[in-house]
């Protein structure tokens, strides 16, 4: 017999077997086709034809008509038949995208495997695609989703880290410089507080689009925290460069913002980080994030809405913010906190009026006093827990002076930030400290400063809810950096604390203009039903000069320095406040 008799292709086996064998194929996801060694058609399962639109034929020209090219767009380098020949195979896992039977264009992954044989005489391939099409626009909407910010669809941190590493590969290259810059919306929180989570997000959008309005093309602009936008600048030359960069962002929040449904005033403060080419430490991405942090607090700390660059100065604040905010912390904890009283005095008797209460430290490091640490407590949101214990303190005290008083008690000044001022508790916890401590209301005064009122973003239905629990409000620092005088008659205030650099030079021969404002700012207060109290008075002179022009009350170290409670305990009794001064 021959061993290899020849095969009929008329057996009933083999019509079953390639029955099976077709339907095995059309069954699956895959594409498949089956061509001989110069790209004809041999086979296609159901799939091919209904993607594809490819039947079996003599022709080569199907590969063609799908102008398939590899994913960045360029044409393949050849027929998959004919790419390796030799090997076994010859494609694996090419991701290929092709013009498919409905006009589209589609993207699959092909593996191709060369077999030899008479069925394919002498060799041939057979050619598996899968279509992923779908998988790879949701792949791709994953990556955009864990990359970018949701509201503005910027990039977010961790693309910008990538960034700043690539800017900072090719700045050591190119031998030029890498700004990033930092911008941090000021008062932001206090904002979102009044005007609600939708009217800050309108604001953050506008903030975006400004921003990158002024960007140059190519630069990347990322946001990695609620209010915080970086700006990458490659191919910087100098320092002064990134400022000047620094100098046009913060130049976009020129002009009112649409929010709320109203106009809002916004301006942001920046932190300049710069990456020399030609410094010996090559600077990790991480770091020079960080680094224009620091100099974005200290731009906070300097008074905001200006720019800082990081420098040796700002590296040693930061690392002072920091401890700082540790040694606080276990400061509050051992009770390690106490307030001072600086008598307020009627300018015409000189007897004592009223206390300010003023935080002191006596642990802190560098013997750090308030107007150093509140702002690092105001941004930790210690301030929080730190103010209630100075509104509680402050009244309990202020209750044990009555007893040495009888003709009319002392008012106590009690300052209050703004982050306490915009907790939705604030004016319940006021209504309770009087209730425990039993204080007359008309006798607490909450001292606001002008930057906490700004623009009215400390709803005005706060400070009546105050009033309406008696207490009386003052303005405090009254002409320091913004001008309150638009509006200060829409708030409801008692009180208006002239602000010391306005004392300063009122005896001075060059004071003529200081005095002119300040008897301006007499008149606007008494129009407005309000009462001076001038802060910062050191000498005589100044004193006299305040009573000339109509002020009626007054605080210094002419009068009287803070004092201890057991200090002005002594004031009390006996009146006398040279004593101690
Ligand atoms: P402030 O409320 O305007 O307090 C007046 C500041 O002027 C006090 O500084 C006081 O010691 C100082 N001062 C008083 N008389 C004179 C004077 O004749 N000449 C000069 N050069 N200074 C005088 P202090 O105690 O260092 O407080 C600074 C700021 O820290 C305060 O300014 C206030 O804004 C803030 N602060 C103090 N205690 C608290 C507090 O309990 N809570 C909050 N949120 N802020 C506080
Ligand atoms: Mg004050
Ligand atoms: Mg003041």
């Amino acid at each position: 017999m021959d061993p290899n008799p020849p095969v009929s292709t008329t057996t009933p086996e083999l019509g079953l077997f390639r029955e099976r064998f077709t339907a095995v194929l059309d069954s699956l996801d895959e594409g498949v086709l089956v061509l001989n060694s110069h790209g004809a058609i041999l086979d296609v399962n159901a799939r091919a034809v209904e993607v594809l639109g490819v039947l079996p034929g003599p022709s080569q020209d199907w590969w063609s008509r799908l102008a398939p090219t590899g994913e960045d767009g360029r044409a393949l380098p050849a027929p998959p038949w004919q790419a390796a020949p030799g090997s076994d195979r010859l494609l694996r896992n090419l991701t290929v995208e092709a013009s498919v039977v409905d006009g589209t264009r589609r993207c699959f992954i092909v593996n191709t495997l060369n077999v030899s044989g008479s069925a394919l005489q002498p060799e041939g391939t057979v050619l598996a695609f899968r279509d992923v099409t779908d998988h790879r626009a949701t792949q791709q909407r994953l990556d955009h989703v864990s990359l970018h910010d949701g509201l503005t669809g910027l990039p977010n941190r961790t693309l910008l880290l990538d960034r700043i590493e690539h800017a900072l590969e090719r700045a050591v290259r190119h031998r030029r410089s890498v700004a990033v810059i930092l911008v941090d919306l000021d008062h932001f929180k206090v904002l979102n507080d009044s005007l609600g989570f939708e009217a800050g997000d309108e604001v953050l959008l506008e903030t975006a689009s400004r921003l990158s309005a002024v960007m140059r093309p190519g630069d990347t602009l990322a946001r990695v925290g609620a209010d915080e936008f970086v700006a990458v600048l490659e191919d910087v030359s100098s320092t002064e460069e990134g400022i000047a960069a620094a100098h046009r962002l913060l130049g976009a929040f020129t002009g009112s913002f649409r929010a709320g449904g109203g106009e809002q005033r916004v301006t942001a403060s920046a932190g300049v980080a710069v990456a020399e080419p030609a410094s010996e430490a090559v600077l990790a991405a991480h770091t020079m994030l960080r680094d224009a942090d620091a100099a974005m607090h200290r731009a906070k700390a300097l008074g905001r809405r200006r720019c800082e660059v990081f420098d040796d100065e700002v590296r040693r604040r930061a690392v002072l913010r920091q401890q700082v905010d540790a040694a606080l912390r276990s400061a509050i904890e051992r009770d390690e906190l106490r307030l001072a009283y600086q008598p307020v005095v009627d300018l015409a008797t000189g007897r004592m009026v009223g206390a300010e209460a003023l935080l002191r430290w006596p642990t802190a490091p560098d013997a750090l006093g308030p107007a150093e640490f509140v702002p690092i407590a105001e941004e930790s949101g210690m301030i929080n827990p730190i103010g209630s214990w100075v509104l509680r303190e402050a009244c309990t005290t202020a209750m044990t002076w009555h007893g040495n008083r009888t003709e009319s008690a002392l008012h106590i000044g009690v300052n209050v930030s703004a982050r306490q001022l915009n907790a939705p508790w604030f004016p319940d916890l006021v209504a309770q400290v009087l209730t425990e401590t039993g204080i007359p209301p008309h006798q607490l005064m909450l001292e606001l400063t002008e930057s906490a009122l700004i623009g009215g973003r400390v709803a005005i239905d706060v400070l009546h809810r105050l009033k309406d629990l008696g207490v009386r409000l003052a303005l405090d620092d009254f002409g320091v950096g913004y001008s309150a005088m638009g509006y200060l008659h829409e708030l409801p205030l008692d009180y208006l604390k002239l602000d010391q650099s306005f004392v300063a030079k009122l005896d001075r021969p060059d004071g003529s203009r200081q005095t002119a404002v300040v008897a301006a700012a007499i008149n606007l207060a008494s129009a407005l039903d309000m009462t001076v109290i001038a802060e910062g008075v050191e000498r005589e002179g100044q004193a006299d000069r305040l009573r000339g022009l109509g002020c009626t009350l007054a605080q210094g170290f002419h009068f009287a320095k803070p004092l201890s409670v057991t200090q002005l305990a002594g004031v009390l009794s006996t009146q006398e406040l040279t004593r101690v001064s």
